[in-house]
């Protein structure tokens, strides 16, 4: 964007022409195009146009040069600005003052919607005066901040066009809103208690409940004890009082929710420091605009200040937010502590975000609803993230990032539908160069979920006026993402299997197209040659894959059940190494093994009776974790893993040996060899914390190992880790660090969760480069 040379000796008057793309919409860029352009004392006008924002601007040269730079110095926080081009033209030499053009022109942009706002710090200040007119009032939002992505039901961003539009501005609002010096200048949700939503307490059959404070109404109930539904920014809340154990198991026993860990809201980042330790990386991300659940490490527990272990059972981490809504702010100002704030649904369902049928899947659920009359267009969870390395990594992509769009290094050709994967499922839109994956929608092996996903992908290509020619797919048969992929017609499908799809996600999520070694680490995924795979090292670039390692292959007996029952590979595990003799193993694990139960299951195992081979590393953390004792049945998928990884102790004295083979032009890892150890140091007494840290140094060394061997190979020298098991801090930090002293240069998540969450930018990416004459059907 820097003007010639040339023009730029001219000095004295200029006027340029200048075009804007990003996230230009909804966050308040035409009123600071207009302050910034008074201060510079030029002229001209800014207004939307069909690629971005457009603005012509006359004064002094020197001033429109600083103009142009503080454009994107200082432009509002929550705008991305992707491309600006500076066109010069001949000075016009009238005096007419700088304008915002709110015409539609040649037509609106209906680019790059905005993902919801936190609330700012001046609306904040403005609902704590007690002299301003929206004291206390639970959904003010201004040009920074509010919603936005969650109210949208078509783009352009317009009132009409958001779940506003049948609130009608009261004059005060109508004043500011036409005014381009003032904050609320086309803020489109801007809203008062004269003229905007209004709260209302429901009881627990939906009925209204007639008083005179619905919020205060709540906090009461929430210090009482009682379970109170909120509605939030992109579906319901399920609250509680964090720190009475009563209540949070009360709130798991009718959410059915046996063990999965259920997030906290406190009110400040010292509210959080009183719980966890938090870190200057971790504090940027609690207080960062998308506001995401961070994971922390716990402190000690001490009574009185840490809230109820019921919340995150086993675990050493708790997921901690900040209040993102004004309502939250007033709820937890209220109350004075933790409040659990964990999606409005029951077990594994989607989220519910429409208010019949919050009230109805959640009866019996919630003894209270704090609910309001703006309708939410788009259901969107929480997002989840965590520090790594001092950077954040996200494991949860929804609310605050998406709708976001994420740049590809090479434009695709024709719009693209990335399907994503079964569980964890966002699927992905391309438009040109940038992909826009979903929110989080979950597993579609549920049908809420599914019938969620189908509609998001409507909805989704509504908004972006995008009809998809080409589709991308996993290879499993059994995905309904695949079936659906196939239901499709008159568009170019293009399969790509699930780990060549986590390693492209992982080089897109980085901005790069390398051809690398890719460890790709998960619990399942269709191979190429039909068993399930998951211990993978792959030669992978955008263009395509070599499986040139991998696990051992054991058989997983009983199949998919063999996931909810851990100690199911334990067994197949001690069988594999120990034969016969497993019989005679000294272990805690065969105290607890139904031996006749296993004697049935091996038999047919043998016989090959639902016992397909895998080479999951996801399976391996189960059957370590069942032979250590605390887990045999899991209540959801990578539980085990989890806590092995809180069990371990902080640093590993020694590895277990374990063998790489080469065969058939693969490198095999022996991973009963890692059994085997861990076996020989049960039986001579070490503890299992030690085991554990022994276990996960044990796969980091054949991380660096299995890729020293592919560089002779293949003289790559790059690695990306992609996979669900790299969710597990403790692995991906030492193997980052050990493939960092053997000379790599390594690649790993950022932007989207290195688990299923990912896999739609990873096919996004691999379509985008594939060809026409692959696959038109
Ligand atoms: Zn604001
Ligand atoms: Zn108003």
């Amino acid at each position: 964007m820097a003007p010639s040379a040339a023009l730029r000796q001219t000095g004295g008057r200029a006027r340029c022409r200048v075009l804007i793309e990003g996230v230009v919409q909804g966050v308040g860029f035409r009123p600071f195009v207009y302050r910034l352009a008074e201060t510079h004392r030029l002229g001209g006008s800014v207004r939307n146009g069909q690629h971005g924002v457009l603005i012509d601007a006359e004064g002094d040269r020197d001033a429109i040069d600083r103009f142009l730079d503080q454009l994107k110095s200082a432009a509002p926080s929550s705008a991305r600005l992707r491309r600006i081009t500076v066109t010069w033209g001949t000075p016009h030499h009238d005096s007419e003052p700088f304008r915002i053009d709110t015409s539609a022109g040649e037509g609106e942009p209906a680019l790059f919607p905005a993902p919801d706002l936190t609330v700012c710090v001046a609306c904040l200040a403005e609902m704590r005066d007690s002299g301003n007119r929206r004291y206390a009032y639970p959904f003010l939002n201004c040009t920074q901040c509010g919603p936005r992505y969650t109210i949208i039901r078509a783009l352009p961003y317009d009132r009409e066009r958001t779940s506003m539009a049948s609130f009608k501005t009261c004059p005060a609002c109508r004043e500011e809103y036409e005014d381009p010096r003032d904050r609320r200048f086309h803020a489109e949700p801007t809203a008062c208690p004269a003229c905007g939503p209004r709260l209302a307490l429901l009881g627990s059959v939906g009925q209204t409940l007639d008083v005179a404070d619905p919020l205060g109404s709540a906090v009461a109930a929430l210090r009482a004890g009682q379970i109170v539904a909120v509605k939030g920014l992109g579906g319901y809340h399920l609250t509680c009082d964090a720190t009475a154990p009563g209540v949070v198991s009360e709130l798991r026993r009718r959410k059915a929710r046996d063990a999965k860990p259920l997030a906290v809201m406190v009110g400040s980042l010292d509210a959080a420091r009183r719980l966890c330790v938090v870190s200057e990386a971790e504090a940027e991300l609690l207080q960062s605009a998308a506001r995401p659940i961070v994971l922390l490490e716990r402190r000690s527990v001490r009574a009185g200040e840490a809230v109820a272990y019921e919340v995150a059972p086993r675990l050493r981490h708790l997921g901690l937010m900040l209040p993102y809504t004004p309502l939250q702010h007033l709820l937890l100002d209220g109350i004075g502590r933790p409040l659990v704030m964990t999606s409005g649904n029951r077990s594994d369902e989607p989220i519910a975000y429409q208010d019949d049928d919050a009230l109805a899947r959640l009866d019996g659920v919630a003894d209270l609803f704090l609910a309001h009359d703006r309708p939410i267009e788009v259901r969107c969870d929480d997002s989840v993230a965590r520090v790594v390395d001092n950077a954040p990594v996200v494991l949860r992509r929804a609310r605050g990032y998406v709708p976001l769009a994420i740049s590809l290094t090479r434009e695709a050709v024709e719009p693209i539908l990335a399907c994503g994967g079964e569980l964890k499922n966002a699927f992905a839109l391309v438009r040109g160069r940038e992909v826009f994956l979903s929110e989080h929608l979950g597993d579609l092996g549920d049908e809420r979920a599914y019938r969620a996903w189908t509609g998001a992908i409507a909805h989704l290509e509504g908004l972006l006026e995008l009809a998809p020619r080409v589709v991308a797919h996993d290879l499993h048969p059994g995905y309904r993402s695949t079936a659906y992929a196939a239901m499709l017609d008159g568009v170019r499908r293009v399969p790509v299997q699930h780990h060549h799809a986590h390693i492209a996600s992982c080089l897109a999520d980085n901005g790069v197209d390398d051809r690398v070694i890719g460890v790709a680490w998960d619990g399942t995924g269709y191979g190429t040659d039909g068993h399930v795979w998951g211990g993978e090292f792959l030669l992978a670039d955008l263009e395509g894959f070599e499986r040139v390692g991998s696990f051992q292959e054991v058989a997983m007996p009983g199949g998919e059940a063999a996931v909810r029952e851990p100690w199911r590979m334990a067994a197949v595990f001690l069988q594999t190494v120990y034969g016969e003799a497993m019989g005679e193993l000294d272990l805690a694990f065969m105290g607890r093994l139904d031996r006749s139960a296993w004697r049935l299951l091996s038999r047919a195992t043998e016989r090959g009776l639902n016992a397909p081979p895998i080479s999951s590393a996801g399976r391996l953390f189960d059957a370590v974790a069942s032979l250590l004792g605390f887990r045999d049945r899991v209540d959801f998928e990578a539980q085990a893993a989890m806590e092995l990884e809180a069990l371990a102790e902080p640093e590993a004295d020694r590895v277990y040996a374990v063998n790489l083979e080469e065969m058939d032009g693969r490198t095999i890892v022996r991973t009963p060899d890692i059994v085997r150890g861990v076996v020989e140091d049960i039986l001579s007494g070490v503890g299992a914390d030690r085991i554990g840290s022994r276990f996960h140094a044990t796969l980091a060394d054949v991380i660096v190992n299995t890729c020293e061997r592919l560089r002779e190979r293949s003289a790559l020298d790059r690695v990306a880790l992609s996979g669900g098991v790299f969710q597990n801090v403790r692995l991906s930090r030492l193997a980052v660090e050990g493939l960092g002293r053997a000379g790599f240069q390594v690649y790993t998540h950022h932007q989207v969760p290195p688990n299923d969450g990912g896999l739609a930018l990873g096919q996004a990416a691999i379509a985008a480069r594939s060809r026409e004459d692959r696959s038109r059907v």
